[in-house]
């Protein structure tokens, strides 16, 4: 099957013109253009963030909340507009509920660890998923070892939904923390967190939801859909790397401890006792990562340019397109067949190990991820040791996709 792009992805977005915006798209690889499908793991970046980086290190950088002289006020006053932006970017109701981390991995293991410390004791139970990165697996792993709490999971159907009957079996008065993902890596599923949410607050749990997939696809407001915590990954969103963060809802940072400690995040220390700063410094010790910050703010400023819900709406045609596609391929199983998907068509053929997979889908320009995606339960749970993942962003075009199905098929061939 080969359809026009026009006839795909209609006049949602033009494509081309966003083309030109991310100068890395243009280059070959091996001979052949540059086919990136790897958005899960990574996006590249528009040149509006790269000059915006650029200025900032060259012409306005310095130190946040030290300085009283120009330079570090200015910066200084940078860092708390991209705060500012960050929370209306998720629908927070205050700037403050957002602290910044390294990213989603670095975010999830500081609520583990702090809101564990303070509410987490003995008997308690943890709840996940089986269709969770490791990044929100494993802090909640170490949290129950350590304190004596029981880890328990909400099983998945074999379409990639979570089976929600199950998951009101398991909560319980016992439950301190639901703790999912929006959207998940391996297999694309969006996952209904709202419904999750509301079942978790009337047993009287609190809800994180990994966002590091989700930010960049679907429009998002943390208020409507009332989570306690809410994480996301610059990097994923045509941002810097070594930047994220986590919204949480006031009332509860003020009730838990530092996770980091040190410089920043202290209101007085004497050699005998330190008094902590509120939110959100008390959660952000040390130098931040001051121009990956500034990055940020530019690629949020990029991403409402375009328009969240264009974008959602384009890369939907693209899904549906290339899952049409994948169908058709003989000795192809798409994991993952959740009725509510984004962006992510995951697949294993018994002809070739996704390892070799990969290899040979990169002769042909194409980059795609062929592994557990760090998500070793869910590959489990299908069966399979791994799986061959094209993620798909804006930028992407339906003839990519083409090229894609088109690769794979001669691969299979090749292995066969
Ligand atoms: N959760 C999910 C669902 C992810 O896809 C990722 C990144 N692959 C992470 C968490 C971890 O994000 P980061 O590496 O940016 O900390």
């Amino acid at each position: 099957m080969s359809e026009s792009s026009a006839s795909v992805t209609g006049n949602i977005l033009d494509v081309e013109k966003i083309r030109k915006d991310f100068p890395i798209l243009s280059q070959t690889v091996r001979g052949k253009p540059l086919i990136y499908l790897d958005n899960a793991a990574t996006t590249h970046k528009p040149i509006s963030v790269i000059e915006r980086v650029r200025k900032f290190d060259a012409e306005e950088y310095g130190t946040v909340r030290r300085g009283t002289y120009k330079l570090s006020e200015h910066a200084t006053r940078l860092y708390e507009d991209a705060r500012q932006k960050v929370a209306d970017f998720m629908g927070a109701e205050k700037k403050g509920e957002i602290v910044f981390t390294s990213g989603t991995t670095q975010a999830i293991n500081l609520v583990a660890h702090s809101f564990g410390k303070r509410f987490v004791s003995e008997g308690d139970e943890i709840i996940i998923s089986n269709i969770e990165h490791h990044a929100n697996t494993v802090p909640w792993q170490v949290l129950c070892e350590e304190r004596g709490a029981r880890l328990k999971v909400i099983p998945v159907d074999d379409d990639g939904e979570l089976m929600m009957e199950e998951y009101e079996k398991i909560l319980s008065p016992k439950t301190r923390m639901v703790a999912v993902n929006h959207v998940s890596n391996a297999l694309g599923t969006i996952n209904p967190i709202k419904e999750i949410t509301q079942k978790a607050h009337a047993a009287g749990a609190r809800v994180l939801i990994d966002g590091a997939q989700s930010t960049p696809h679907l429009k998002l407001n943390v208020q409507d859909i009332d989570c306690d915590f809410y994480t996301f990954s610059g990097h994923k969103m045509y941002g810097p790397s070594g930047i994220g963060g986590v919204y949480g809802k006031m009332d509860l940072w003020e009730e838990m401890p530092p996770y980091v400690t040190g410089g920043d995040m202290i209101m007085q220390v004497t050699l005998e006792k330190t008094t902590y700063a509120k939110p959100p410094a008390r959660f952000e010790a040390g130098t931040p990562p001051i121009t990956q910050v500034i990055g940020l703010d530019a690629a949020i400023d990029y991403l409402n340019e375009i328009g969240l819900d264009k974008i959602a709406e384009y890369e939907n045609s693209l899904l549906e397109y290339g899952t049409r596609l994948f169908k058709e391929i003989e000795g192809v199983r798409i994991i993952g067949n959740a009725r509510s998907k984004a962006s992510i068509i995951s697949f294993f053929s018994d002809s070739a190990h996704p390892h070799d997979m990969v290899h040979f889908l990169d002769q042909d320009g194409i980059s795609c991820r062929g592994g557990h995606h760090c998500a070793q339960p869910t590959m489990i749970r299908y069966g399979v040791p791994a799986t061959t993942r094209a993620s798909m962003a804006f930028y992407n075009k339906p003839e990519e996709l083409d090229a894609l199905a088109e690769s794979v098929q001669k691969c299979i061939r090749f292995f066969s």
